[in-house]
Order: structure tokens, then C-alpha cells, then sequence
């Protein structure tokens, strides 16, 4: 069967990847791009896309109406600091954006629905050190519970409808290509623009705060591959705990210092997404990913650093 794969939300730090990856893997005119904005300029004129507002159900249903995709890929929301400016507006989006898809892919029977997740779902009482799949989960923003309301809408239409949908709890992701959109890692890409023009960055977490974060390169291809996975060997349908690597802000600016000797770093105080840092896991434990549809990381620490700054330094 030919794909017909739909990205809504695809002018974002994730989107404006995939598409390009979809694209060369199933030919420009598979993958419609969309977003409520004109198109980034990374996806401008590589494919077909639209405008679609997943909170609009007409506009939304006329574009399903219209493609008939076959893969829906749903990348559109409000993140982790952003979502605590905007509450209200972040749970609408994150929520009511995900039921409006949900309910037209079983509607116009697409085969595969693909929702991102985050650690954000995981909260101060879950266990901080290598956080399991399965544990106490207490989230404290309104990104983080709109998230874990998401992973259970995603399990639920699966289990009532068969709608065979597929989720990710990505962790911090870092690329060059694209900027982030608003979360609590935003400054580890902040950081590399910052040390390749100026040579030192201010970092609104402190010094020993440790995330779990992946490189996009590896984001984009457990995307795919989950995608790819036989539907009977995924044991999850709410979302797959994903691990990347783990750094502290210290640790990240020594791994840049070896590329650029001369470059600082400083803290700054009271930023409020040090609250949100520290109710998120430290590590993550993705043995699931590994079992089940054969999960392999390929970027640590070293490895992202010397590929961002060489590809950065190209593009700023
Ligand atoms: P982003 O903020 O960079 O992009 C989101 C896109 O959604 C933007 O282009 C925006 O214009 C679009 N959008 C906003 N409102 C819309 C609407 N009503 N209709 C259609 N499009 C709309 O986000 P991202 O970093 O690309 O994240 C994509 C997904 O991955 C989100 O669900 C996010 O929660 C999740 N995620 C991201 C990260 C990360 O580090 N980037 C980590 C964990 C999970």
C-alpha cells in the first residue's frame, strides 16, 4: 500500500525534521506538511502542505477529507514552560488537538496515528534514578498531566476502537537545524548557538541539574521505527518510556570547552523551569523500546556535541 502521511504541527523543533526524513523515505508527495502558520522555511519547498488548525474540527476534518492519510503524525502543542504561562490554553491545545484527531483517524480509518509523549508525565514522587515504564506518576505542570491524560486517551482508543496509534515519552531533544518551542531543555541547544557566536552562555538551570535528553538524529529514526514495528510486538499503547543520555548543564559546557576552549558558562537564579527540571527523572529506563521493536541508541554525549557544533557552525 502507498503511504499518504500527514504532519500536523510540522513547522516545529520536530516537525521540520520529520517531514524531511518522511519525505525521503516515502517521496515528496506522500508526506502533507501542515501547521497554522506559512511553512518553515526548512519545509517550504520540499512538499505538499496545508494549513490545518487541530483546534478548527471543520478545517481539520475537511483535510483528512481531502488526503485520506493513511499515517497521521500529530506534533502540535504547547510545551512544558510555555504551558505553565498558558495553562488553560495548553491543556485545550494538548487535549482537545488530540481527541479531534483520535476521533477523525477512526472516522476515515487511518492505518497508523503517531503522538509524542514526554518525561514530562513522570512527577516528584516518581522514582528520579533510571524512572521505569511503570511507576508512581504525580506530574505537577499542565503540559506533564496533559500528557499523561494523552498516553491514556491513546491506550483507550486503541483498546476500544483498534485505532493503532503509537507514542514516544521523548526526553530533551537537541538539533541544529531547528530551534525549540518553549520547554525546560531548551537550553541545551540554546547553549550551542550561544558558545559558536559569542562564546559563553547564561543557563537558566543550575550547574548540577541532570536531564535526560537525545539527539534529533536518534529521536527521528525511534520515531520511524516504532512506526515501522509489527503492530503485535508493541506490549505499549500508551507511550514508550524513551532514555537518550543523561548531562548536567557543568557537564555539557566542559564536553563544548574541549571544542572551544575559551567558552563560559553561568548560572542564572530563580528561573521557574528549575521547579520544572527538578520534578523530572534524571535518567530513564527504555528496556520496553529495546525489547520490543529493538531499540538502539547511537548519540552520547561526545558523539552530539562534535555533530552540532560542526553542523551549527555551517548554518549561523
Ligand atoms: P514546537 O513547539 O517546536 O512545534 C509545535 C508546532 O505546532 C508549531 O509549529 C506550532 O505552530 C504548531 N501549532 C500550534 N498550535 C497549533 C494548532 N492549533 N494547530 C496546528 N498546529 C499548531 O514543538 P516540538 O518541539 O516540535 O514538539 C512536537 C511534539 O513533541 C509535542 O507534542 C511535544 O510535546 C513533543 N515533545 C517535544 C520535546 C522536545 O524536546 N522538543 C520533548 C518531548 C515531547
Amino acid at each position: 500500500m502507498s503511504e499518504k502521511i500527514l504532519i500536523i504541527g510540522a513547522n516545529g523543533q520536530i516537525g521540520t525534521e520529520l517531514v524531511n526524513a518522511l519525505r525521503n523515505i516515502h517521496g515528496a508527495e506522500a508526506v502533507i506538511a501542515s501547521d497554522i502558520n506559512d511553512p518553515a522555511y526548512a519545509i517550504r519547498n520540499s512538499g505538499p502542505y496545508e494549513f490545518a488548525n487541530v483546534l478548527d474540527k471543520d478545517n481539520l476534518h475537511h483535510i483528512f477529507e481531502k488526503h485520506r492519510p493513511t499515517q497521521v503524525y500529530l506534533l502540535a502543542a504547547i510545551l512544558s514552560a510555555v504551558g505553565e504561562q498558558k495553562p488553560k490554553m495548553a491543556w485545550d491545545l494538548n487535549m482537545t488537538g488530540l481527541l479531534h484527531v483520535l476521533d477523525f483517524a477512526v472516522e476515515f480509518k487511518v492505518a497508523k496515528v503517531f503522538w509524542p509523549s514526554s518525561i514530562a508525565v513522570f512527577g516528584p514522587h516518581s522514582p528520579q534514578q533510571q524512572t521505569p515504564q511503570y511507576c508512581v506518576m504525580d506530574p505537577n505542570t499542565v503540559y506533564g498531566f496533559s500528557k499523561l491524560a494523552g498516553e491514556r486517551w491513546c491506550e483507550y482508543y486503541f483498546e476500544k476502537y483498534g485505532l493503532d496509534v503509537r507514542s514516544l515519552r521523548y526526553p530533551g531533544l537537541i538539533g541544529w537545524r531547528a530551534n525549540p518551542g518553549g520547554g525546560t531543555t531548551d537550553y541545551a541547544v540554546h547553549i550551542f548557538h550561544e558558545a559558536l557566536k559569542n562564546g559563553k552562555y547564561q543557563s537558566f538551570l543550575s550547574a548540577n541539574t541532570a536531564l535526560p535528553m537525545m539527539y534529533m538524529d536518534d529521536a527521528i529514526r525511534a520515531t520511524i521505527s516504532l512506526m515501522n514495528a509489527p503492530a503485535n510486538e508493541l506490549s505499549i499503547r500508551s507511550s514508550y518510556n524513551l532514555a537518550g543520555f543523561s548531562f548536567t548543564p557543568d557537564e555539557l559546557a566542559a564536553e563544548i570547552k574541549k571544542h572551544i576552549p575559551a567558552f563560559e558558562i553561568s548560572y542564572s537564579d530563580k528561573d521557574p523551569r528549575q521547579a520544572i527540571a527538578d520534578s523530572w527523572p534524571k535518567s530513564i529506563d527504555d528496556s520496553y523500546a529495546h525489547k520490543d521493536w529493538g531499540w538502539q541508541l547511537e548519540y552520547d554525549l561526545p558523539k552530539m556535541v562534535a555533530d552540532m557544533l560542526i553542523n551549527l557552525k555551517n548554518v549561523i
